[in-house]
């Protein structure tokens, strides 16, 4: 998931803005050559995309492309891990190289589709450093902490109470936009570790929300397949106001 990075105005950081505003959010995604592979490969597909891990693109350092909206591979289920191939050196250099994607994007949370491959794996993590970007405000409403990365491998989610919150939020592969996504508060993930250890996390918050969001990759479900209609817009454009009747952020 992309970071919540919103963007400072000067209604809310007036001294800082100008400090910031060189390394905007759209800034940083957009920098050419910033995921790698160059942009003659793009119209291949994600099979060629994942043509690095294939052996056909085998420069050291070079990143696999994170795959954009519209991709086949974003849109169709991913496949289970078979529980023996887990340790195997193919399933551990994937999950190496969407810890790098996804920390150089950066993202909070990324699924193996999001770099051309089929199958269910996800990573995650939130840190301190990513929280600076978020007011004190929003980082309380949202009941978001920090927490380190996480490997799952077949993940399992399910909800626990009653309880949803409506926060907007964002894709890496839908790069530059927002919309308000209603998510449960409470889920249980269940599923196996990068080292085949069953694994059973109670995740709350931004972080259960980050969960729904990278299993939903896995179901080829994308946010904007269940966002609030009328709330979709721009980074720049997130702190306008929402059109009436859309429902207000936060938990209920
Ligand atoms: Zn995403």
């Amino acid at each position: 998931m992309e970071l919540s990075i919103q963007r400072f105005t000067h209604r809310i950081l007036p001294l800082a803005h100008h400090y910031f505003k060189p390394v905007s959010r759209t800034a940083i995604l957009t920098r050419p050559g910033a995921f790698g592979p160059s942009r003659r490969n793009r119209s291949s597909g994600s099979a060629a995309r994942a043509g690095w891990f294939l052996g056909m693109r085998e420069k050291k350092d070079v990143l696999p492309e994170i795959v954009k909206a519209g991709d086949p591979v974003l849109h169709e289920p991913a496949q289970e891990v078979r529980p023996e191939e887990i340790g195997s050196e193919r399933i551990q250099k994937i999950i190496d190289a969407m810890v790098k994607v996804m920390r150089a994007a950066p993202g909070v949370g990324l699924a193996a589709p999001q770099i051309g491959i089929p199958l269910k794996i996800i990573v995650l993590e939130d840190t301190v450093e990513y929280m600076r970007y978020t007011t004190k405000e929003e980082i309380k409403a949202q009941n978001r902490q920090p927490f380190d990365l996480l490997v799952v491998i077949n993940p399992k989610l399910k909800k626990k109470g009653n309880q949803s919150a409506f926060f907007f939020e964002g894709c890496l592969s839908v790069d530059g936009f927002r919309a308000i996504v209603e998510r449960h508060s409470e889920v249980e993930v269940t599923g196996f570790d990068r080292f085949g250890q069953a694994i059973k996390v109670d995740a709350s918050g931004w972080q259960a929300r980050i969960f729904q969001h990278e299993c939903d990759h896995l179901d080829g479900t994308l946010y904007v397949d269940k966002m609030v209609p009328r709330t979709f817009r721009t980074v720049e454009n997130l702190d306008l106001p929402l059109a009436a009747g859309c429902p207000k952020l936060g938990a209920r």
